[in-house]
């Protein structure tokens, strides 16, 4: 099921559609708001009750035959603020507060886990405000409700997906780590370059990048090196980037961070790597440290400064060179790499993680949606590397170490990872014009036995 946002030009109202996956075409992306003309096709769960006496109650639209004005994207901003000391202490409240809601909710759900009860949201938010009134944890009502009312609903996003499988079980939110309070609506207001959030007032922003929409959600942080920030959730109106007429394939590295299918390579940030080393060195001198002490405290500082740093120019070269790849290609195909797999190798697993292959991916998958540019993800089983281009001949392995190799069948000399890169787009290419994706297949018992796993194409 999707969700979809759509006006509705003749009524002018806004309402959320409960679409089926089916019928959506690839093109339109997941989470769209669209303005639609003429007849839409939608699966509707709920007919929301503004539309049902507006017409529109039967669910059988034409979705077929709409047209995308403008596309709504939800983004978040991050920016800088100072706040005044005032400010400071009132937040350090406000994030001890949340921090204190979470942890006791965490607390009280565990227990009855374990006792084979299940505590759901409603439930959790009522004991919650019992605790805000009783007389020990009178504190409590000092603090707008906004942010320790977002921090249990948290904590019930943050079960859910355990319940799904799809996270671990939740853990306690430490006084160390990174900070948070989100304000919905009721507890922040924005205009014109002003933002005051309930009982802090205006904090003092500084806009590094332009915005057109008021913010949906404020979230408030406080990094573990003590910056603060003001995560801003907009819906923003993105334009589509006009069609380059060039396609790319790219295999991403160990040694480098990509290998384009036109011969191109991007490197590792080179910079990282002294920084890298610096960090291990402060590392080492926080571990010496005396516990508790100013020494260590400053220790601790230092170290998350440095995370921070590496963090945000990391963030920024991968933004860089996926806005690039954005703009001069129309598709681009890729690895899907499973990161978590690969770092566990331990030699490896420095690099890896600094080549941040998951954020990469991230990265052009959600530009490619909001630019319009088309990007597919080919199964990392996919014999890229093996798979000689120029005749397709597939040789039985190919050790890690090798970076040039001789097709025996054909005799072309490969750059493993360009020829990889040329496999990977021609992958992308089929994938896109049949529509589908490539899906692993497994398929039957080989001749001695062993299970083969076999790519395949696969129409979906
Ligand atoms: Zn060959």
């Amino acid at each position: 099921m999707v969700h979809i946002t759509t006006r509705l030009a003749a009524k002018n109202v806004r309402v959320v559609l409960r679409l089926k996956e089916d019928h959506l075409t690839r093109k339109t992306g997941r989470v769209l708001r669209i303005r639609a003309k003429g007849k839409i096709h939608f699966f509707c769960a709920r007919i929301p009750p503004a539309l049902a006496g507006g017409g529109i109650a039967s669910s059988f639209l034409d979705i077929r035959s709409y047209r995308v004005y403008t596309v709504f994207v939800k983004m978040r901003q991050r920016f800088r603020f100072y706040p005044t000391p005032a400010q400071a202490s009132r937040l350090a409240q406000v994030f001890g507060s949340c921090r204190w809601a979470y942890n006791t909710m965490l607390r009280i759900r565990t227990d009855a886990y374990a006792k084979g009860e299940r505590i759901n949201y409603v439930r959790s938010s009522a004991i919650f405000t019992e605790l805000r009134h009783a007389t020990e944890t009178k504190w409590l009502e000092e603090v707008s409700s906004v942010p320790t009312q977002q921090s249990l609903r948290h904590l019930q996003v943050a079960f859910q997906s355990f319940f799904d499988k799809r996270g671990k079980y939740p853990s306690f939110k430490k006084k160390r780590g990174k900070q948070a309070a989100e304000y919905t609506v009721s507890g922040f207001k924005y205009k014109d370059g002003n933002l005051s959030v309930s009982q802090l007032g205006k904090l003092d922003v500084r806009w590094s990048r332009k915005f057109a929409s008021s913010p949906t959600t404020v979230t408030i942080t406080k990094s573990p090196a003590g910056r603060y920030y003001v995560t801003l959730v907009l819906d923003e109106v993105v334009e589509h980037l006009p069609k380059a007429n060039a396609e790319v394939g790219i295999d991403l590295g160990i040694n480098r961070l990509a290998t384009l299918s036109t011969g191109e390579r991007i490197p590792n940030p080179q910079h990282l790597k002294s920084k890298l080393k610096k960090l291990a060195r402060l590392q080492r001198i926080m571990s010496r440290r005396k516990k508790g002490s100013g020494r260590k405290e400053r220790a601790r500082i230092a170290v998350a400064k440095m995370q921070e740093y590496i963090a945000d120019s990391r963030n920024d070269y991968l933004n860089k060179v996926t806005t690039d790849l954005v703009r001069r290609f129309d598709l681009i195909a890729t690895e899907d790499l499973n990161v978590r797999g690969m770092v566990k190798n331990h030699r490896l697993a420095r690099s890896i993680s600094d080549a941040s292959f998951g954020y990469f991916v991230r990265m052009l998958e959600y530009k490619c949606e909001w630019y319009g540019k088309e990007l597919v993800k080919i199964d990392r089983f996919f014999p890229s590397s093996k798979r000689c281009f120029d005749c397709g001949h597939i040789v039985e392995s190919l050790s890690l170490s090798i970076r040039e190799w001789t097709c025996p069948k054909c005799g072309v000399i490969h750059d493993r990872d360009e020829n990889a890169a040329h496999n990977i787009l021609a992958v992308g290419q089929t994938v896109s014009a049949q529509g589908g994706r490539v899906r692993r297949k497994e398929t039957s018992v080989s001749k001695r036995g062993v299970r083969r796993t076999v790519n395949q194409l696969e129409h979906v």
